[in-house]
């Protein structure tokens, strides 16, 4: 690997980590990530093509079918591999949380909550499971005769991750992934570049058998070439909706396994008996309504607001955006930093303009800050008096943008949660948590929280309908890496 710091911050990569070692890129292409705080170069790697992923695919097979190779290591042994690369990372915490938050604008207090020690408890997680996990369980047939169910792992795996969480979800489906013995194609978003070759360099030092994971940066149509690809047996995607739906079409013609995590709209749910004091319930409204600047999957951007209590409803959340420290992403103060891209940016703000066209109250927001005359920042946003049909109630926005709808009773509420095309996430607000867990309940959504909301590496975290389709975490998103052999004997 040639790796030359020239400033600070710029970081030049001219290989890909290919087989356990550095291997030249196989055109000049090149990416440039840009710091969206400050709008400068923040270094420059090379960008994948067709002949990269096949040496990268061809390099996960090796490691996959070699008789000894990973898929044939006891799962126990797998597991200190694991715990050694959640070691190497976690040494790397501080480098992790300001690449991420230089490339996509998380603030550092978020990134070194959910994008360091999170990563490496989910890592840890699954090699725990590994240590338990049975691959082999004989039954006595019906029909006489013992049967021994085998479970082995699914293959080589492409994992295809977007930018606005970039290690918490490659991490996702990496520790499954590992744990069950499959061996795997990253394919990072051209956005955040920068970290996953900080993750090379820890699966490196890690001593992760050669080919296990291989990491090959690129855009869309190379994507596309790594998700048809002969030699892969699995994929497992985090992103868009469209992109979703044309990775399963793929898939489907293929019949290949396939994960999708995708795209949400989730309500949170303000009960009559809702707690609004901002000091005892702000943390939880940040991470469940605007955490990373709003670029977050499982954000509950609907509030749906009692009329009985809507106006101080409104009240609240108009105080809680607008209390809310907007910064440079380093910046530990900072609680919502830029959007990702110039081109996130122009989307929200597309989004803004068509909140106010459709007739919603601004509230809050619905500008750039004034002090910030670099970096693609939007103000953290409220819209009042938001019909659930229009735009901004209906399309994802991912940024900080919130629409506050009015419901006349629960029954109200719950249609109005569920008219939707997604269900990824959502709360509900209440003082009686039996109550709010039996308003979850109606839902209809793959997650949802009472008075909080964090994905937990304990539990299925995906979604239903326009959301996506399978789960990860838990024991469940390990269920997705291995299938069956059944030996009648
Ligand atoms: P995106 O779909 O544009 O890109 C995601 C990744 O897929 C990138 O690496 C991209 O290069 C690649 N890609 C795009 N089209 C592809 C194709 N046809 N074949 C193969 N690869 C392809 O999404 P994005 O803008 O980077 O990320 C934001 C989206 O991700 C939002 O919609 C958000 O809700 C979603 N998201 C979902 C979850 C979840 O767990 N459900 C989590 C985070 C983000």
């Amino acid at each position: 690997m040639t790796t030359t710091v020239d400033t600070d911050t710029f970081l030049t990569y001219d290989t890909f980590f290919i087989g356990g070692g550095w291997v030249r890129p196989s055109t000049g292409r090149v990416i440039t990530p840009i710091n969206a705080s400050t709008e400068q170069p923040l270094g420059r790697v090379p960008e994948g093509a067709e002949p990269d992923i096949d040496a990268a695919v061809a390099a996960a097979r090796a490691a996959f079918d070699t008789p000894d190779g990973w898929s044939g290591w006891a799962p126990a042994r797998r597991a200190e591999v694991m715990d050694r690369l959640a070691d190497a990372i976690d040494k790397r915490a501080t480098e992790f949380i300001a690449r991420v938050g230089a490339q996509n604008g998380m603030p550092a207090a978020v990134a070194q909550q959910l994008e360091t020690g999170y990563p490496t408890a989910v890592l840890r997680y699954y090699a725990g499971l590994a240590r338990e996990l049975s691959l082999v369980e004989t039954r006595e047939g019906l029909f006489g005769g013992p049967i021994d169910v085998r479970r082995t792992p699914v293959g080589v795996v492409a994992a295809i991750v977007p930018w606005n969480f970039p290690q918490a979800l490659t991490m996702f489906k990496v520790a499954p992934a590992l744990a069950a013995g499959c061996t795997m194609v990253i394919k990072p978003s051209p956005e955040t570049v920068l970290d996953a070759y900080l993750l090379a360099e820890a699966i490196e030092e890690a001593q992760v058998p050669a080919g296990v994971i291989n990491i090959v940066p690129a855009g869309r149509e190379v994507g596309a070439y790594l998700v048809a690809h002969p030699g892969v047996d699995k994929v497992a995607f985090t992103g868009s909706t469209p992109a979703g739906r044309s990775i399963a079409e793929v898939c489907g013609r293929l019949l290949r396994p396939v994960t999708l995590e995708l795209g949400g709209k989730s309500a949170a749910i303000v009960l009559d008996d809702a707690e609004l004091d901002l000091a005892k319930i702000g943390a939880g409204l940040f991470t469940s309504t605007l955490l990373n600047n709003g670029q977050t999957c499982f954000l509950g951007t609907r509030v749906l607001a009692p009329r009985s209590r809507y106006f101080e409803v409104v009240d609240a959340f108009t105080a809680f955006a607008g209390s809310l420290a907007v910064g440079a992403a380093a910046d530990p103060t900072t609680q919502i930093g830029p959007m990702a891209t110039a081109r996130q940016r122009d989307r929200v703000e597309s989004y803004i303009a068509k909140g106010r066209a459709e007739g919603a109250r601004l509230t809050v927001g619905g500008g750039r800050p004034a002090d910030l005359d670099k970096g693609w920042f939007v103000q953290p946003t409220v819209f009042a008096d938001v019909d659930n049909d229009t735009t901004i109630a209906r399309e994802e926005i991912f940024g900080p943008v919130l629409s506050v709808i009015a419901y006349d009773d629960l029954d109200h509420a719950i249609r109005i949660a569920n008219d939707t095309d997604y269900g990824l996430g959502g709360t509900v607000w209440t003082s009686d948590p039996n109550r709010g867990a039996a308003v979850a309940a109606r839902v209809r959504t793959g997650t949802i929280g009472v008075n909080r909301y964090i994905p937990d590496p304990a539990a299925p975290f995906g979604g239903v309908k326009a959301s996506g389709l399978g789960r990860e975490l838990g024991p469940e998103g390990l269920a997705s890496y291995l299938q069956f052999q059944t030996i009648y004997r």
